[in-house]
């Protein structure tokens, strides 16, 4: 259920409105848009809610259902975009923002190289995985705190934000004493209690789709953050399994217009691990800022033949300049900028 506010309604009024679902045991959620504020009621209790008990009080313009299981990620909770602001960088507005960087930090010297090239270039964000969700024990997991380090110390040095990975509740704190965005990995979108985590922390979070998941079960494991308190999600559509197998993934580009659609929160094409060859990415990357994608997230690597993780997707530093210059036309036709 939402509760639509007249226009007019005073903050006294809507605070009124947000006791009165507290003290029957729900959840409010409040979205303060540009002309009035919605209030999304979540959570269960033995009170049942009565519509027309919140309708009648002052400020209320309208109560209204919801019928997509999701609830706070959708458009009737939020008809506005999220615009996510961490320093200088917005995420969801005009700008189409890239994210560049290796699969996985390998050292200080490796991340500069990479980061230098990529940050003249356009990129805003640096990423590169510190605990790594390798799918053998036995291939390389990950430089740990030690890699953490090296992302805060070389994005700074280049004026870049930080995003990396958070595999499991225990690195939350430490992942989030170096990152500006933590990331959950396909691997993880439904692992619940580390969403609930997430959720009731402040960093913003870029959570990628699960390589089986569906739209609306996606939907519903941002909710799970959402729930918590932090409303700063980004989704990110990094491809599905299918029976195809000539690409890694099959990237879902229609995900993109559906989860505009439906939602309110930015969404970022990864088409990296959206297809795992690199001479795919530069198209996929050109197709998703076509189809409206908020971000692109690519790897990229200056010795991809060497690099300890996804070197076959990993794009060369000189690539990554040539998509750049391609994005810089594409935007502009659909509306956004780069
Ligand atoms: C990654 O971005 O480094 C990654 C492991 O991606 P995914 O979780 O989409 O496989
Ligand atoms: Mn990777």
């Amino acid at each position: 259920m939402v509760i639509v506010m007249n226009e007019q309604a005073t903050e006294d009024q809507v605070e009124k409105v947000i006791a009165a679902l507290t003290q029957k045991g729900y959840d409010a959620h409040r979205s303060t848009g540009s002309t009035r504020t919605v209030i999304g009621v979540v959570g269960s209790s033995r009170s049942p809610l009565d519509p027309r008990e919140f309708e009648i009080m002052p400020g209320v313009h309208e109560v209204v259902r919801i019928s997509e299981p999701y609830k706070l990620a959708g458009r009737t909770f939020k008809p506005e975009d999220t615009v996510i602001r961490i320093k200088d960088v917005a995420i969801g507005g005009r700008d189409v923002v890239l994210m560049a960087g290796p699969c996985a930090v390998e050292s200080e010297k490796q991340l500069d190289i990479i980061a230098s090239s990529v940050s003249r270039y356009g990129a805003r964000i640096l990423r590169g995985g510190a605990f790594k969700p390798r799918t053998s024990p036995y291939s390389f997991q990950g430089m740990g705190e030690e890699g953490l380090r090296h992302l805060r110390t070389v994005a700074d040095r280049y004026g870049l934000l930080v995003i990396t990975e958070v595999m499991d509740t225990s690195q939350i704190e430490l992942v989030g004493r170096y990152a500006d965005i933590l990331q959950v990995g396909a691997r993880n979108m439904q692992n619940f209690h580390l969403l609930r985590e997430i959720g009731r922390q402040s960093r913003p979070v870029m959570l990628k789709r699960g390589m089986s998941a569906t739209i609306q079960e996606w939907l519903l494991s941002s909710e799970y953050i959402m729930a918590g308190g932090n409303h700063n999600v980004m989704l990110c559509e990094r491809g599905i399994r299918t029976f195809e197998n000539y690409t890694r993934n099959t990237m879902d580009l229609s995900a993109i217009p559906i989860i505009k659609k439906l939602s309110h929160l930015p969404i970022i094409a990864d088409p990296s691990h959206g297809t795992g060859l690199r001479d795919k990415v530069i198209p996929m990357a050109r197709a998703s800022v076509a189809a409206g994608a908020d971000g692109i997230m690519v790897e990229v690597h200056h010795e991809p033949e060497a690099a300890l993780s996804d070197g076959p997707q990993s794009i060369y530093p000189e690539q990554f300049a040539e998509l750049m210059a391609q994005l810089r036309i594409i935007a502009p036709a659909i509306g956004r900028t780069i």
